[in-house]
């Protein structure tokens, strides 16, 4: 007999079905069995009687996770016995079960409360938990939708590399690794000068790419490994075009997200994020200024939780862009115009008290670029493979980096990004905990 999946269950009653998946809970009341069977699309209730001696024999000895095939006939249940949900309204009484894995003792209840680094010690087992599963679910739409949106806007999707001969940034901290010929290589800290190099290729680009930071940081924001959507596009006015695409896939990703999603939201307490008709743009000045702060190079974390409360309060919005910083606070790369200097064309997007994405207009003339690394002590012999684009025309372009876990965790209220990130890794971890 064919599986069927749990979630076309409702179509079946009065047929013999097999279902298969995780037995999430066991409810064991003398004479009568029940489990709730778990697959990916839905948990239902099947009920073991004393008319199947064989199955309530097997269903005595399972427990929570493990793995079972039941063959057995789809029931309406009765208006006031109903589960939640359209599952809910059936059962599976269950003639046959085969076990196909056992599960050892859990160390915990799936779904119990732990504390982060617990949950983080068991990921294969709590990334089962209901709280996990919709957490990554939503962010596989959120990819998904990312994805749709830049592809609908003209971008072509490239695969960047992860090795690369240099650090991208010039000094962000990198992780080395040992290559050939005695070379030593490092982990990408950012595809930036590959999705740079692609608009001379395709004109819009994007890649979903993984960044390596060695920072030293202990905090709920940063990971040693990220996954960050980058998109890069030519012909470009200035800043307000890349942000303008930025704020159409962001709007758009929101709304697959609270369709698709739409009663996540309130399981984690929160509600779907609010996008006014725009989102409110305000220069570093300007936000240091509402929040009566006095000028300064930069936003600290508790400004940016600050000018978030202030857009949601004044505008309505989840999302605030921050413009004009200092260009001397910004990458090398990013362009500056007389006119504008000392500031540049560069922005970052807040959402919900954090920074989620940091973009610009980039320096797109050989001579200049050249220049700008000199005055930064750059050595542009070592960049000459990058500069290749820029010696071969380059038109003016722009783009910008979301970080795909902090989104995540954003759009949730997740309090750390490390509960947004599959396999999280940091200072102190790489699945299991690093012993000194
Ligand atoms: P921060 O100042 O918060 O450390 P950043 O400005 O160094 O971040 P960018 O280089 O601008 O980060 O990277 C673009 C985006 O990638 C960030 O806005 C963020 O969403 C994400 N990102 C960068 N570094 C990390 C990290 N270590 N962990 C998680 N996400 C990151
Ligand atoms: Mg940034």
């Amino acid at each position: 007999m064919p599986r069927t999946l749990n979630r076309d269950l409702p179509k079946a009653v009065g047929t013999s079905v097999k279902i298969a998946g995780w037995v999430d809970v066991r409810r064991d009341h003398g004479k009568l069995i029940f489990l709730d069977i778990r697959d990916r699309s839905g948990i239902v209730q099947t009920v073991v009687t004393p008319k199947a001696p064989e199955a309530l024999e097997i269903a005595k000895d399972l427990r929570s996770e493990w793995v079972v095939e039941i063959e057995g006939e789809v029931k309406a249940r009765p208006e006031n016995m109903k589960g939640e949900g359209d599952l809910g309204g059936v059962e599976v009484v269950a003639a046959k079960i085969v076990v196909l894995s056992r599960a050892q003792e859990l160390p915990f209840e799936l779904g119990t409360e732990v504390n982060l680094d617990t949950h983080l010690d068991h990921l294969p087992l709590t990334l089962r938990s209901k709280r996990s599963r919709d957490i990554f679910a939503l962010q596989a739409t959120v990819l998904d939708a990312y994805r749709a949106s830049l592809m609908r806007q003209g971008f072509k999707e490239f695969v960047a590399p992860t090795l690369v001969g240099g650090d991208a940034e010039g000094g962000a901290a990198a992780f080395r690794v040992e290559y050939f010929k005695d070379q030593v290589a490092f982990l990408a800290t950012s595809p930036q000068f590959y999705k740079q190099i692609m608009v001379g290729s395709s004109e819009r680009a994007f890649t979903v790419a993984k960044i390596f930071r060695a920072e030293k940081s202990a905090t709920t924001r940063h990971l040693s490994e990220a996954t960050c959507i980058d998109f890069e596009m030519g012909f470009i006015e200035n800043e307000r075009e890349p942000m303008r695409v930025l704020e159409e896939t962001i709007r758009e990703v929101v709304q697959k997200v609270a369709a698709e999603h739409s009663d996540m939201f309130a399981r984690f307490g929160t509600s779907a994020p609010q996008i006014p008709a725009e989102i409110p743009v305000l220069t570093l000045k300007e936000a240091l200024a509402t929040l009566g702060k006095k000028e300064a190079p930069d936003m600290d974390p508790e400004d940016e939780r600050g000018i978030c409360e202030w857009a949601k309060r004044e505008r309505g919005s989840d999302f605030v862009f921050i413009t004009r910083y200092p260009t001397k606070k910004r990458a090398f790369y990013t362009y500056e115009d007389p006119e504008e200097a000392p500031y540049s064309r560069g922005f970052d997007l807040l959402f919900r008290g954090l920074e989620i994405n940091s973009g610009a207009q980039r320096m797109h003339d050989y001579d200049a670029l050249v220049a700008r690394m000199q005055e930064r002590g750059l050595d542009p012999e070592k960049f000459q493979y990058y500069l290749q684009a820029f010696k071969y025309g380059m038109p003016p372009h722009g783009g910008c980096s979301t970080g795909l876990e902090r989104f995540t965790a954003r759009l949730l209220e997740l309090p750390n990004v490390k509960e947004a990130t599959a396999f999280p890794r940091d200072m102190s971890r790489i699945d299991a905990r690093l012993t000194e």
